[in-house]
């Protein structure tokens, strides 16, 4: 399959009225952060407006996959499943202009919705808990990064784009400022400590809302057991060493790397 170009969804029309690409839609327990092991109905929509190397979900930004769901359709998915809690991410959920009504109805009917951003859109909505994860220097994809096949000819072509894009401050602080919050970063070794010290405390500088060391979690990259035995090691004594806070990976520990998991 051909490496998508483009920030949203490739190839098909929306059907008309509040709709959404979705990748997949599945109850799980949330892996990562603050809410991890929660119970919680996942609503993945397609489409990313950054590509990183590692992404380890490149069937929504790389190779988006998906079929449109009306909102109305998307909640009934969701009622129709046990958990109380919603996690909606991506790819990156808040390209989608659709995603707001899709809060709006779950925010309606009780739900407890995170919301999985990469911090580059800043939409108004009711969010319980903005889930979000900046993208490092360590992200951009490069050739040498995704070696081979149309992968590495994309990389080229999206390596200054992806870069440009990745932080975007005004939209960080818009995001902390009005939710609850936190902050995860996907963390390989040491190298990228210093970079995350340095965002935070221009973060600290733009926005009026407090940024707490315990907002901030570091999550060891990888996608499967066999990587995340590499960095999750290091990136705790880095948790420690800094006084931030480690995430763990639960899903990738207990189902490795299973779909709708
Ligand atoms: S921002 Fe998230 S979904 Fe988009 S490419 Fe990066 S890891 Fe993948």
């Amino acid at each position: 399959m051909p490496a998508s170009e483009t920030p949203g969804v490739a190839g098909t029309d929306s059907p008309e009225g509040d709709a959404l690409p979705i990748n997949e839609l599945f109850a799980s327990l949330q892996g990562e952060g603050k809410l991890a092991g929660v119970p919680s109905t996942f609503v993945r929509t397609s489409g990313c407006n950054l590509r990183c190397w590692f992404c380890d979900s490149a069937h929504t930004s790389w190779e988006p996959t998906h079929a449109w769901l009306a909102v109305d359709d998307v909640v009934d998915e969701v009622r129709s499943r046990d958990p109380d809690h919603v996690v909606l991410t991506g790819g990156e959920p808040l390209v989608h202009e659709a995603s707001v009504a899709l809060l709006e109805r779950l925010d309606a009917r009780g739900y407890h919705v995170t919301v999985e951003t990469n911090g580059t859109i800043h939409r108004e909505a009711p969010i319980d808990l903005a889930s979000i994860s900046p993208k490092l220097a360590s992200s951009t994809p490069t050739p040498e990064r995704v070696p081979g096949g149309e992968h590495e000819d994309a990389a080229r072509r999206w390596q200054r784009r992806h870069e440009a894009a990745r932080i975007d401050l005004d939209a960080l602080a818009a995001l902390i400022e009005d939710y609850p919050f936190q902050l995860k970063f996907v963390v390989t070794d040491a190298d990228d400590v210093p970079e995350i010290r340095d965002l935070l405390a221009r973060l600290r500088e733009a926005a009026t809302a407090p940024i707490r060391d315990e907002d901030v979690l570091l999550m060891p990259e990888g996608a499967t057991r066999e990587r995340l035995a590499e960095t999750r090691g290091r990136v705790a004594d880095l948790a420690l060493e800094h006084g931030f806070r480690y995430t763990p990976r639960l899903h990738v520990d207990l189902w490795n790397d299973a779909p709708e998991t």
